[in-house]
């Protein structure tokens, strides 16, 4: 436990990083808090909330899961999808409406959403202060019972107690890009940057790495660009994201019963509920949203070799069952397969070439005989391969900072930052303290999963219920 350096002053709290989990866990501790204090969100965007996944401004990315289901208030769940139909959003967007019923918003809706959301927590609370401080912290030092931030405008913030809320990096490129072709504006090395695939010509023939979400969302914004030319998207599985389907009743086999104890007996308990679903006409679906629902209970379960285990194996299957895409981008993936101008690919890429302004890409199938490979003549190389967590400390200098300290260590299956059980950062000498801790995905060893906005959404609550005790045991 660690006490505040001067008890006569509002408790000062520093949010690093203001995308949805800065946003939701400061709105939670304006509701939660009941001491005062000062809530200072240093965030290099223009508006808190956003962050990397509801900071794009493309029309063409939308949500991933019905707006019913991005719950920010345990107790309001279906706000969002509320706030979304009655105000002018969706006479703005009526193609987020599907044939289900759902609707499925641009991401950037829901950046307003948490922004306008903020706000009005902000505003009902004026004995807590909640200000934006738009720049990137470059460093954090520890001063006994104090830290300080500093930014790279000079500023030199002061703080009580800090929460890391700085998540998603850039993807890695794969090294063979860089060592063969360097960089150039035929290949698009951040898809998540502004204006990301403006170079990219309606007649440009391109290279996909990865086939994910991030695949997903760049089919759907070519198509909205009038491309045309042929894609080629490749992963070492070829696995895509699968859709939605309906299903009313929840499954509640992990709910009611003791999660199994290794990656194995994970793998064939799903595959018999999925079966046992099917008998009933329920979708595997409702099975793996069970899971989802108990997955910190079911992660922690494992022992740490079974976790690792999971990862290695299980993860690539885990990943697109769980991380569904919107019936928007299904339905754009689906035509360019069927009119054949995508082609999704298990393969590895072997080589890289430029020739007469193209590039030459060797890729070796999967399940394809040694010297067996593939040419393909691109114009475009476009990476998404997602954020690469595993690189985060070194990438993000204000976790080198504290990390070069010896105050944070990566975890130890390359997910992001060790934490303990209640997200406190552990140092390099296995010590935690109170006042230093994680919100998000980065402390993901920890709970499995979390990753999806409702998962996310309960950490950021949790953290904040965690501050708000602090701050009374602390004043
Ligand atoms: C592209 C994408 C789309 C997604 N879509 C969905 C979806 O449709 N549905 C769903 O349920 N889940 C979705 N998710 C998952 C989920 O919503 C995210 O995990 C969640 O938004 C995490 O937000 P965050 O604030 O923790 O991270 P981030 O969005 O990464 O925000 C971190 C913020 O920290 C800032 N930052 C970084 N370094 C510094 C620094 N040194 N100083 C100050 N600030 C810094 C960044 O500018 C950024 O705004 C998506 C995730 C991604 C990446």
């Amino acid at each position: 436990m660690t006490a505040m350096s001067d008890p006569t002053t509002k408790a000062r709290i520093v949010v690093i990083g203001g995308g949805f989990s800065g946003a939701v866990f400061s709105l939670h501790l304006a509701r939660k808090a009941t001491r005062s204090c000062t809530i200072t969100v240093v965030e290099p965007r223009e508006k808190l909330g956003a962050g990397v996944a509801y900071g794009t401004p493309d029309p063409a990315h939308r949500i991933n899961v019905p707006a019913a289901r991005m719950i920010v208030f345990p107790e309001a769940p279906t706000d969002f999808d509320s706030w979304f139909r009655s105000g002018a959003e969706l006479v703005a967007d009526p193609e987020a409406l599907w044939s289900d019923g759902h609707a499925y918003p641009r991401r950037s809706a829901f950046g307003r959403y948490i922004a306008a959301t903020l706000a009005s927590a902000a505003a009902s609370r004026p004995d807590i202060t909640i200000s934006h401080h738009q720049g990137a912290a470059t460093a954090v030092r520890r001063h006994d019972h104090r830290f300080t931030i500093h930014l790279e405008d000079g500023t030199i913030l002061d703080a009580d107690l800090i929460v890391l809320a700085v998540s998603h990096p850039p993807p890695t490129v794969p090294a063979l890009v860089t060592t063969s072709l360097g960089t150039g504006p035929d290949i698009i090395a951040d898809p998540w940057a502004p204006d990301a695939l403006a170079t990219v010509t309606p007649s440009d023939d391109v290279l996909v790495i990865g086939t994910g979400l991030t695949m997903a969302d760049v089919i759907a914004s070519l198509g909205q660009r009038g491309h045309h030319g042929n894609i080629t998207a490749f992963s070492r599985r070829g696995l895509l994201s699968r859709g939605h389907a309906c299903y009313t009743d929840p499954y509640t086999w992990f709910g009611a019963n003791d999660p199994p104890l290794s990656a194995l007996a994970l793998l064939r308990k799903l595959r018999a509920l999925i079966a046992e679903a099917a008998k009933d006409g329920v979708p595997w679906h409702a099975v793996i949203d069970d899971v989802r629902a108990h997955g910190r209970r079911v992660w922690r379960s494992l022992p740490a070799l079974e976790r690792s285990r999971l990862l290695r194996h299980l993860r690539p299957f885990w990943d697109v069952h769980r991380y569904r895409i919107a019936p928007q981008a299904e339905a754009a993936i689906g035509e360019r397969l069927n009119e054949g101008s995508l082609r999704v690919l298990a393969a590895s890429l072997r080589s890289l070439q430029r020739k007469n302004g193209k590039i030459i890409a060797s890729l070796r199938p999967r399940h394809g005989a040694e010297g067996a490979c593939e040419t393909v003549t691109v114009d475009k190389i476009i990476v998404t391969t997602g954020p690469a967590h595993d690189s985060v400390i070194s990438a993000n200098p204000a976790l080198s900072s504290l990390s070069k300290a010896g105050l944070l260590t990566p975890d130890p299956l390359g997910l992001g930052i060790a934490v303990n059980a209640i997200s406190e950062v552990i140092a390099a000498d296995g010590s935690t303290t109170d006042t230093l801790l994680v919100a998000g995905p980065l402390a993901r060893e920890q709970y499995g999963e979390l990753m999806g906005l409702p998962q996310v959404s309960a950490h950021a609550l949790e953290i904040a219920e965690k501050v708000a005790l602090w701050l009374v045991l602390h004043r």
